[in-house]
């Protein structure tokens, strides 16, 4: 049985909402978008969304809107993907990594530990798609020792007046962060990733959650950054297109990082049908969970705890005490099944542009803990039960002949 890793979710619905866009005569960034923001919003509860075309390029326009530069530094995981640092790169600062927990996420004790007079900004990543400990984390950069560190260098850092908390949801559209409050609303920035792996997408794509604290408008806000993501121009495509409306002003040091209709049709359709999505991959969740905790040599994944609760994104197994090469030698004889599995994530101290660079995987002793045990297992809507068994006896006879 061939079980594929991530498929995109695509069905009538999917396909019947792009061919609408296609024979609408308006391919990019316009109503769809619109729709899309509209729904996202309505989803997360955050107070405005604006898509653009990846969560690194949201985050990196993001970051030079508050005007981080060069001696900046910004805090990171040592466990994500790459792009959460690689976007405090492009924006000028320098990412600090700090280690992580038990549960995956971003230790707070390390995230204090970290900070400095230099900190603008927090990325914490929701791994897998279990949220961080927004409240410990939002406490801890409105203390008064942390804040009287702080030192605004732009209007919009003056405005902020902290620490700046972005949340990097790449993985959580649809967890909840406490009971009744989904990811999205719950930081001052937080974005989502529609590539074409995670729960929702839209081929590739990023939705940028906006709640800034006053003095901020985050209305007013979302226009600014509209215009920002294009190119800094007065009049987007849409308007330009109408007789008569050809002149526009370029009035900024822009990006062009629209979303496009076309694009946006797809994750339209998946989010209209989202909750029951989620239903899906909870239900592959739990089978999992089933069959792992009777064993006494898998560590299952965090789903649920305080209120918090997972958005199912990925399922992130991990053996006890297995070194990095008997894992190595599980996913090689679980690949001999056709079964395709992953590993999130190779810490970023151990990846060579990284390394080169200084950081060193010896400073994140929990972050390579949890690396070198882990197995992610597939986990989507489109899965049957029988699927689900089977990936399940792959990995139990696997763990058979290598333990
Ligand atoms: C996928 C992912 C990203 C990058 O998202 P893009 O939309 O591909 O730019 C960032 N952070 C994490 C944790 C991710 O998994």
């Amino acid at each position: 049985m061939k079980i594929p890793f991530s498929p995109p979710y695509v069905d009538d619905a999917v396909i019947d909402e792009v061919v609408d866009s296609l024979r609408s005569g308006w391919i990019t960034t316009g109503p769809k978008v619109k729709a899309l923001e509209e729904e996202i919003k309505a989803f997360s509860g955050a107070e405005q969304v604006l898509c653009v075309n990846s969560w690194t390029s949201g985050a990196i326009m993001m970051l030079r809107w508050l005007g981080v530069k060069e001696g900046d530094e910004v805090i990171v995981p040592a466990y994500t993907y790459s792009a959460t640092a690689l976007a405090v790169l492009h924006a000028g600062a320098k990412p600090v990594m700090a280690d992580s927990g038990t549960d995956f996420n971003i230790s707070v004790d390390a995230i204090r530990k970290s900070i400095t007079p230099k900190t603008k900004a927090i990325i914490p990543v929701d791994i897998a798609g279990f949220p961080c400990d927004y409240d410990a984390i939002m406490k801890l950069v409105n203390e008064p020792a942390i804040k009287s560190l702080y030192q605004a260098e732009t209007e919009n850092q003056r405005n902020m007046s902290r620490i700046l908390v972005l949340n990097d949801a790449a993985h959580s559209l649809g967890a909840w962060y406490q009971s009744g409050i989904r990811t999205g609303s719950e930081t001052d920035i937080a974005i989502f990733s529609l590539h074409a792996v995670k729960n929702i997408t839209t081929a590739e794509g990023g939705a940028i959650c906006l709640n800034l604290p006053a003095p901020f408008d985050n209305e007013a806000l979302y226009k600014e950054l509209r215009q920002m993501s294009l190119n800094c121009q007065t009049k987007d495509a849409f308007s330009k297109s109408k007789a008569g409306g050809w002149r526009y002003d370029i009035v900024g040091f822009g990006m062009k990082i629209n979303m496009a209709d076309v694009n946006a049709a797809i994750g339209l359709a998946q989010i209209r049908q989202y909750d029951d999505l989620l239903q899906e991959r909870k239900r592959v969740f739990e089978l999992y969970n089933n069959e792992f905790s009777k064993t006494d040599w898998a560590i299952t994944p965090p789903q649920k705890m305080n209120g918090r609760e997972t958005s199912y994104h990925i399922y992130a197994l991990r053996i006890k005490s297995f070194t990095d090469e008997q894992r190595d030698a599980m996913i090689e004889d679980i690949a001999k099944k056709e079964v395709a599995v992953n590993v999130h994530f190779i810490p970023m101290p151990m990846l060579t542009f990284f390394k080169e660079m200084g950081y060193d995987i010896n400073n994140y002793p929990q972050a390579y803990e949890n690396y070198k045990s882990e197995i992610s297992l597939p986990i989507y809507p489109q899965l049957t039960d029988e699927q689900v068994n089977y990936v399940i006896e792959a990995v139990q006879e696997a763990y058979e002949k290598v333990k």
